[in-house]
């Protein structure tokens, strides 16, 4: 079963989920444009999944429920999605059209923030991208953690499916960190020929993540060095401090 990402607004991506009788899974659709060029040929949503409150996330659900008045939208419990027919929790398993999902409470980028796993597919929305995570708008460096390394734990040949298109500028900070890893130059120049091509870098996989994405390798040898010299403490800091440090160091580069 493999997700196919539509480009929507300027970098995201609104995922879909091919199902039986031409019916697909929508996730994170911030513009109703794209669903509604993907639903010809007698094909039709089947549902919506929305991963958390941001616009360009749910911008595109009022259009679709316009047009497919019956169609279930599955959101977090928050108030901010208005338009939800189904709330999701944390630990919750939840039969989606044909698909049945394990849903995830990723808290940090915001604090209602799930991401959704099953068929071999992560959709981590904001929270997990390819080579990076999501901003801290409402939640702590610890909560953040605390999700990423949840979503570690699936199994390495999951697909990641994110929120964005932002591989690239990724792949530099990367790069930055940790300029001796192998791996991230072999991800960093796919992901430089792809994007020549104008193709998604995504989906990739968790293991490809463990082995390149410096937010998922805190505890590596030379992410803790790195983030040590930048603090001019040697690494001496704890986990989450080195991940606050890790992702504030982010927040500050290139700009
Ligand atoms: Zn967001
Ligand atoms: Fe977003």
């Amino acid at each position: 079963m493999q997700p196919t990402p539509l480009a929507a607004l300027s970098d995201n991506y609104i995922w879909t989920l091919e199902g039986e009788g031409g019916r697909f899974l929508v996730v994170d659709p911030g513009d109703a444009g794209p669903v509604l060029a993907a639903a010809r040929d007698g094909r039709e949503p089947a549902a919506v999944v929305l991963t958390h409150h941001h616009h360009d996330h749910i911008g595109g659900v009022p259009a679709l429920l316009e047009r497919w008045p019956e169609l279930p939208v599955y959101a977090p419990d928050d108030e901010r999605i208005p338009m939800a027919t189904a709330r999701l929790r944390g630990g919750q398993s939840v039969d989606i059209a044909q698909w049945r999902f394990e849903v995830i409470d990723v808290p940090g980028h915001t604090r209602s923030h799930i991401a959704l796993h099953g068929h071999g597919i992560l959709f981590s929305g904001d929270t997990l991208f390819s080579l990076g995570c999501g901003r801290l708008f409402e939640g702590t460096p610890s909560q953040m953690l605390e999700s990423l390394d949840r979503l570690a734990r699936l199994p390495a040949a999951t697909l990641v499916c994110c929120g964005h298109e932002y591989t690239r500028s990724n792949a530099a900070f990367a790069l930055a960190v940790e300029p001796g890893n192998q791996a991230l130059r072999e991800r960093s120049e796919e992901v430089e020929r792809m994007r020549e091509q104008d193709r998604p870098t995504v989906p990739s996989t968790l293991g490809s993540e463990l082995a390149c994405n410096p937010f998922l390798r805190i505890d590596a040898p030379d992410v803790v060095r790195a983030v040590g010299a930048r603090a001019g403490d040697g690494g001496a800091v704890d986990r989450v401090a080195r991940f606050a440090a890790l992702r504030a160091w982010k927040d500050g580069f290139g700009a």
